[in-house]
C-alpha cells in the first residue's frame, strides 16, 4: 500500500448555529465547531485535504464570531511549517467544496494541483443565492493555478481515491484513504458535520439538495461497512477531541 501516513491539522474554531448544523431544526443556538486539513503522504507524493480559512479572513472572523478560535499555530502555513513542509512540497490539494472554510487556502498553492469536481466550481462561480454567502469569489479565482477539474469518483493515487459526495454543494466530494495499519479512512468533509449526521443520517442544515445529500452519506456509510473502515467527519468538535492530532499520525 502506498500511503504512509495521515496528519489531521486543526485551522482553529468557528461559531455556528444548530439550524445550520441539522436540517430542520430551528435552534439559533451557536456551538464551535473546528475547522479541519488533512495531510496525506503516500509513496508518490504529499496530497492536503482542505485548505482551511484564508489568513486574510482570520481577523474578520475573530471580530465577528464570538465562538471563533484562532492561535497562530492553527494557520494552515504553520501545520505545515510544524512537520517540516512548505506549500511548495505539497503536490496535490484536494477540495472537499469552495466554502469559504475549506478553499481559504487554496491560494498558497500556485505550484500544486487543485482538485474539485467540475460542478463544485460552476456553481462557486455562479451560486445559488441561499448558498452565495458560503463562497468567497477570491479563494478560488485563482485562473494560473493548475486546476484539475472531476467528474464523479477518480483514483489520484494507489491508496488514495476520491469519492463524489454531493448534496450539502452541487460538486463535494470526500477522500478514502487507505493506511497500511489504521485500514481505510473516509475524510467526509462536508458531507457528514458530526458523528450525529453518520449515525442518525442527520442532512446538514447548509444543504444545495437535502435528498442528494441524504444519498451521500448513506453511500459513505455503506462503503466504510464493506471496507471495514472508518468515517472522520468534517466538523465535529467530540470527534476532534478524539482524533489524533498532527504532528501525531495515522499509518
Ligand atoms: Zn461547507
Amino acid at each position: 500500500m502506498a500511503v504512509t501516513a495521515l496528519y489531521a491539522l486543526q485551522n482553529g474554531f468557528l461559531g455556528f448555529e444548530r439550524s445550520g448544523l441539522f436540517y430542520g431544526e430551528r435552534s439559533a443556538e451557536r456551538v464551535p465547531v473546528p475547522v479541519a486539513c488533512y495531510l496525506v503522504k503516500t509513496a508518490s507524493g504529499t496530497i492536503l485535504f482542505d485548505t482551511g480559512v484564508s489568513p486574510r479572513a482570520v481577523a474578520g472572523l475573530l471580530r465577528h464570531d464570538p465562538l471563533a478560535r484562532f492561535e497562530d499555530a492553527d494557520l494552515l502555513v504553520h501545520r505545515l511549517d510544524a512537520l517540516g513542509l512548505e506549500p511548495g512540497d505539497v503536490d496535490v490539494v484536494v477540495l472537499s467544496h469552495l466554502h469559504f472554510d475549506h478553499a481559504g487556502g487554496a491560494e498558497m498553492f500556485p505550484k500544486s494541483e487543485l482538485v474539485v469536481q467540475k460542478d463544485e466550481y460552476a456553481a462557486a462561480l455562479y451560486p445559488a443565492p441561499f448558498l452565495e454567502s458560503f463562497y468567497y469569489r477570491k479563494n478560488f479565482d485563482l485562473p494560473s493555478y493548475r486546476w484539475r477539474h472531476l467528474d464523479g469518483d477518480t483514483e489520484l493515487a494507489p491508496g488514495v481515491t476520491v469519492l463524489r459526495t454531493e448534496g450539502h454543494t452541487p460538486g463535494h466530494q470526500s477522500l478514502l484513504v487507505e493506511l497500511p495499519s489504521a485500514g481505510p479512512v473516509i475524510l467526509a468533509g462536508d458531507c457528514c458535520y458530526w458523528q450525529e449526521h453518520i449515525d442518525a443520517e442527520r442532512v446538514p442544515g447548509v444543504v444545495w439538495s437535502p435528498a442528494a445529500a441524504l444519498h451521500s452519506i448513506k453511500r459513505l456509510k455503506t462503503l466504510a461497512r464493506l471496507l471495514h473502515g472508518r468515517i472522520f467527519p468534517g466538523h465535529d468538535p467530540l470527534f476532534w477531541k478524539t482524533v489524533k492530532q498532527a504532528p501525531e499520525f495515522y499509518r
